[in-house]
């Protein structure tokens, strides 16, 4: 496929990308409800000749795209959901689902990869190998792609790698790519901080549960800024904290709601177990008790550095060398495209969709977040060249 006629293709398609686009943010479906758009996945994909497959009680959906020759298999992900949000963008196309909206960009994701299913599609009497595409749920929720990885998306034919994309606050006309670490891993932590009510007059009969917590918040504090490597990374936040039942009384229990964010696994393990010390030790010392428990979420995202290398040769190719970016520091956000990673080598990269000219410049997962929508056909070039240069050999050990 030569490369002039595939940009000059992915422009002529971008009315439609815009019109895909703003469908799906018209009609935003919350994680594990993405019926609507997964119907309209379902049906696009007939529509391209691509068979496709679904999974019992689950929105997502598996194409697969046999190429004419034999070959390598490289799969495409886009995540579907939309985020519990209220529009406040004044758009032709604003949410019309109350309180939900595509404040991430998924949207965008799931536009691109079906603007890329189409175009491969057209050329399998071309392609040596296979294309999978991957349409995921509830990425902002409940883990959709270890559901799917567990289901066996990735197999049959085995997946030789795998790559995906996020909008991202870069400027629009920007790709940015890092290798190694990209998205830390996510654990949520409850701590309850057990003491002995009493009259608030007399807390020598009592154990305070309050004053234990004020000491336990205060360790913890200790754990980032002087158990872990100042080189290294993590984050240990607690958001939501809550005891006592009045004024003049001893509170006999206080609970709290935090959130761990490590990159490297070894760091993770470590840290969990220090929470777990210093909460219960802290609390013993003071004559209460602490019980601490722990929810893994999602595992950091790792890139493969010769997959980051040709995703680099298809987007200078694309969009010219000084518009390739990399970022000096991975993210403590989170990212549950990592699950697929384990499954295959690949790469996670992001497509810049800021632009202030545009009055584009809101965050995602705010109520003003938007993209700017001229990106939309770059994404599907980015995935198409990516994928071209997988399955032609380029990132093979050597
Ligand atoms: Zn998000
Ligand atoms: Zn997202």
């Amino acid at each position: 496929m030569e490369v002039d006629f595939l940009k000059q293709a992915a422009q002529e398609m971008k009315p439609w990308l815009s019109r895909t686009r703003r469908d799906f943010h018209m009609h935003p479906e919350l994680g594990n409800k993405e019926f609507r758009t997964s119907r309209i996945i379902q049906d696009s994909l007939s529509e391209f000749g691509i068979d496709f497959q679904t999974y019992e009680d689950s929105t997502a959906v598996v194409g697969l795209i046999c190429g004419a020759h034999e070959g390598k298999t490289v799969a495409i992900r886009a995540d579907m959901d939309a985020l519990p949000i209220q529009e406040e963008n004044e758009v032709p196309y604003r949410s019309l689902t109350p309180g939900v909206m595509h404040a991430c960009g998924h949207d965008a994701h799931t536009a691109v990869l079906l603007g890329t299913a189409c175009l491969f599609s057209q050329y399998r009497e071309q392609l040596h190998g296979n294309i999978r595409l991957l349409f995921q749920p509830a990425e902002e929720t409940t883990g959709g792609a270890e559901k799917m990885v567990t289901a066996g998306c990735m197999k049959n034919p085995d997946t030789d790698y795998v790559i995906g994309l996020h909008v991202s606050s870069h400027p629009a006309g920007t790709i940015e790519i890092r290798k190694g670490a990209v998205y830390g891993a996510s654990d949520q932590i409850d701590i309850r901080v057990l003491g002995k009510q009493a009259h608030g007059a007399h807390p020598d009969t009592g154990v305070d549960a309050i004053a234990i917590s004020a000491q336990v918040v205060t360790a913890l504090q200790n754990l980032v800024s002087r158990k872990i490597s100042p080189v290294d990374s993590a984050v240990f936040t607690i958001g939501k904290i809550l005891g006592g039942a009045q004024r003049n009384i001893i509170a006999d229990e206080v609970q709290m709601e935090a959130t761990l964010r490590t990159l490297y696994p070894e760091t993770r393990i470590f840290a969990k177990e220090q929470i777990t010390k210093i909460a219960k030790g802290v609390s013993a010392a003071l004559g209460g008790r602490a019980e601490v428990d722990i929810r893994e979420s999602y595992h950091s995202l790792f890139n493969t550095d010769r997959v980051v290398d040709v995703v680099r040769g298809a987007a200078a190719e694309l969009v010219g060398k000084e518009n390739l970016l990399e970022d000096p520091f991975p993210s403590l956000g989170v990212e549950d495209f990592s699950y697929f990673l384990d499954a295959a080598p690949g790469a996670f990269y992001c497509l810049g969709t800021t632009n202030p000219s545009k009055e584009i410049t809101w965050p995602a997962h705010s109520s003003r977040f938007d993209i700017d929508e001229d990106c939309l056909p770059t994404g599907v070039l980015l995935h198409i060249l990516t994928a071209l240069r997988l399955l032609n050999g380029e990132a093979e050990e050597t």
